[in-house]
Parts: structure tokens; sequence; C-alpha cells
């Protein structure tokens, strides 16, 4: 029997069927044969798409984690509620176990998987850097299921649903930031499958 890599082969989420995995021409979407299922879809312009949408994604981190996300009125002072303001505020507690382990899960790897993001499609619109993107790739594919700032939005809102009872609470800037960029980042997460990037860079870098 002849050997077909993985990545060429998809399973239809419904019927369970394998199916090889072929490129789009004409059609935008690939159904199964059994049920008709959605398979997967073409990404027309993936390389510019991508690139824009990581672009804005950090555009909105940046913002998550510069203003407030919330004012809270406590005694009659406002206070502003920014991210890094978390973790400060978890490590003059003296939780410097959750202080770390919450930093990490939404702060430095969601900034670190949405600037490698940007990278590797910076480097894939100008063909170059074949080597480093590769390496890059794996690395996004290793830090995808610890990319959890989704969690983090809903602890937020737990919070302030706690909170509202107690004090007087405003939206900052950064809350709308932070629900932008948590929805991007699904879409770039959801939307564009890893295998897709592959499917670029062998594309991008087998022309040359
Ligand atoms: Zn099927």
């Amino acid at each position: 029997m002849e050997e077909i890599p993985l990545d060429k082969l998809i399973i239809c989420s419904e019927c369970h069927t394998v199916h090889r995995k072929i490129r789009l021409k004409d059609a935008k979407t690939a159904y199964c044969n059994e049920c008709e299922n959605i398979l997967y879809h073409r990404h027309d312009n993936l390389k510019e798409k991508a690139f824009a949408l990581s672009l804005a994604t950090l555009i909105t981190f940046l913002t998550a984690s510069s203003f407030a996300i919330v004012k809270i009125e406590i005694n009659g002072v406002w206070h502003d509620l920014t991210l890094p303001f978390v973790f400060v505020t978890l490590f003059k507690e003296e939780f410097f176990v959750v202080g770390l382990i919450v930093s990490f899960l939404i702060f430095v790897i969601p900034m670190l998987y949405i600037v490698i993001y940007v990278f590797v499609m910076m480097l894939m619109n100008l063909k170059t850097g074949r080597e480093t993107v590769r390496k890059l790739l794996v690395t996004l594919a290793m830090l995808r299921p610890w990319n959890m700032i989704e969690i983090f939005l809903i602890s937020i809102l737990v919070a302030l649903v706690k909170l509202i009872g107690y004090a007087q609470i405003e939206f900052g800037v950064s809350f709308w930031g932070l629900i932008a960029f948590i929805l991007l980042d699904i879409y770039l997460t959801k939307a564009i499958r890893l295998a897709d990037l592959w499917d670029l860079w062998d594309e991008t870098y087998r022309q040359k």
C-alpha cells in the first residue's frame, strides 16, 4: 500500500471516514462523500489574511494590557485594574506560585504566541527564513494548548459579577480591547488550523 503522510489525511468528524486531503482549486469547501459533512475550507489569500489578522490581534493585546480593564470605586477612590496589576498584586500578597502560573497562562504565553505568529506571517510574506519559520511553527504547536486567555475573560466576568454588589465598577478601554483580542485570538487559533499554516509554509518556500 502506498504510504500517505499523516498531514495529508483528514477524518470526518461525523462518520469517521478517512479522506485524503487535496488542494481545492474550484470549490471552496470539501465535503465528506459518505455523510456530506464539511471536511475543510479553502482559505483565499491566507498569507495576507493571517498576517493582517495577527497584527490586529497583537494591537488589541497591547491595548488590553496597557490600560485599565475595569475601574473600581472603593471608599470613594477609583482604582484602575490593569492586566499587569493583577500579577503584581498576586506577588505582593505572596501568592508566588499562583502568580507565576496565572501570569504565564494569561499573559506570557498569549503574548509569545501572538508575537511569534506575527513574525511567522511576516517572514512568509517576505518569502524568507524557511528554517526559522519551520522552527517557529513547531513552537506555535507547543504553545497552542497553553494559550488560555479565554479562561481569563471568564474569571474576570465571574469576579465582576461578585464585585458588583460591593463596589461601583466601570469598564475601561482595555476591557473592550481584551474582548476584541480574545475573539481574534480564537479566530486565529480555531479557524486557521496549524495544518493550513504548514501547507502555506510548504507552498511559500517550494516555489523558490
Ligand atoms: Zn462523513
